[in-house]
């Protein structure tokens, strides 16, 4: 039997089970089952040898009930409108978790991004906003970064929107900016930073004391490296990390000041002479406390489930795991952290940036961190609270708060 890898499909059934349970008339869910609208770009971009190339794009617009779309936007060869879609269909949802007022979006571009030079990325880049530019706004859509993309790329076509628009409203439309640019204090740190918080808090529950406990993190992106990091501050050993270039044993924990070293020289952790090598299946069903995916989606399948030795499973990437295997760790006892749950911690600094851009007075790293903790924590805990309430696990329980939260707002809209 194969595992249902359509993260569409997959996310339908999730909300139609989050609105039979929560009673709601049929209209709540055909409005939720799809994107308000998804607009299709083909990007042209000049290559460096003079060619030109053409790469499918997209940005979904799943619900705003609750405020602008806000969402990411990811450079990758394998992103597919449907990909898109339910990512932005995640979206609508970790706001609602997280309990900001904004509401789902997402944008990817069809793109290797390793296969283009820096002024080739720039131009990608500078493209995406010409097309999509009438698609955003400060108070419409909110882009940010996501998988391959980040503050420089936010620059660049924060840069563009200017020179289309007067420089109109162009610090709050973007968040993820860099520094210099308005961007937010604890940006590129908050959704690994986040992860980390819900770990701990989700430990303490199943009763996992930090002092000599093990995590394995899956990817070594941003998201991966950030929660390697927030997690050792916090007393786990980081016992092994991979990306795609290969994985590490270490289970003593690794010394993470010298693999960044390593990444920054050589572009992955594979190779890295501070541990064994493992291969991806390995890291995944490893003998540690905690697994923290943190790459991209269908990781964790059925018959990888069967095998994963960690009692915790803490999703920071999107979708990381499929239904089947769901059920699998759900059965085995392994408390999972639905990504809705783990990883909102980098829209809500986004949030607090687009707050700090339409206001103009900038916070420090400690009070943003302050903030995020305290958010984090408490979207953890009610849904933690609501999975022991109504008897399910915390997935069931993050879908039917926010989903309750999002069809709330579309009834004092009048949509239903
Ligand atoms: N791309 C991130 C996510 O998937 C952040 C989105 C944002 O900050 O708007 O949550």
């Amino acid at each position: 039997m194969q595992d249902s890898t359509n993260p569409l499909v997959n996310t339908q059934v999730a909300f139609q089970d989050a609105c039979r349970a929560l009673g709601l008339p049929d209209a709540v869910y055909q409005i939720l089952k799809e994107p308000r609208r998804v607009l299709e770009a083909h990007l042209l971009v000049r290559r460096d040898d003079g060619t030109t190339a053409t790469f499918p794009a997209w940005r979904s617009h799943h619900n705003n009930a609750r405020g602008p779309y806000k969402g990411g936007i990811r450079f990758h060869p394998g992103v597919d409108q449907n990909e898109v879609k339910a990512l932005s269909m995640w979206m609508t949802l970790k706001c609602a978790v997280i309990g900001i007022p904004m509401g789902g979006a997402k944008a990817g571009v069809m793109v290797d991004p390793s296969s283009l030079s820096p002024r080739e990325l720039e131009a990608l880049s500078r493209e995406f906003i010409r097309e999509f530019a009438s698609f955003i706004g400060v108070d419409r859509d909110v882009p940010a970064p996501d998988v391959n993309t980040n503050s420089q790329v936010m620059a660049w076509m924060m840069d563009e929107y200017g020179r289309m628009n007067d420089d109109a409203d162009i610090f709050g439309i973007f968040t993820g900016k860099p520094i210099p640019l308005g961007g937010s204090a604890e940006r590129t740190e908050a959704t690994g930073e986040g992860v980390a918080v819900v770990t701990r808090r989700a430990m303490d529950r199943v009763g996992l004391a930090p002092a000599g406990a093990r995590v394995a993190v899956q990817g070594y992106g941003n998201v991966g490296a950030q929660t390697a990091r927030f997690l050792a501050a916090r007393g786990v050993r980081v016992a092994a990390v991979s990306d795609v270039g290969g994985g590490l044993w270490q289970p003593e924990g690794l010394d993470l000041d010298a693999l960044d070293d390593w990444v920054a020289r050589h572009g992955t952790v594979g190779g890295f002479p501070g541990g064994t090598a493992m291969t991806n299946r390995e890291l995944l069903t490893a003998d540690v406390d905690v697994l923290v995916p943190a790459a991209l989606e269908n990781q964790i399948t059925r018959d990888i489930a069967g095998e994963v030795r960690a009692r915790l499973v803490v999703e920071a990437a999107n979708g990381p795991s499929t239904p089947e295997a769901q059920e699998i760790l759900f059965a085995r006892g392994v408390q999972t952290v639905p990504d809705i749950v783990a990883n909102p911690g980098g829209v809500y600094v986004s949030y607090l940036e687009w707050v700090q851009n339409r206001g103009g007075a900038y916070w420090s790293r400690s009070e943003i961190s302050a903030r995020l903790e305290q958010a984090m924590t408490a979207a953890f805990d009610q849904v933690w609270a609501l999975g022991a309430e109504q008897a399910v696990d915390l997935r069931r329980a993050a879908y039917r708060l926010a989903v309750q939260r999002v069809a709330e707002a579309m009834h004092l809209r009048g949509w239903y």
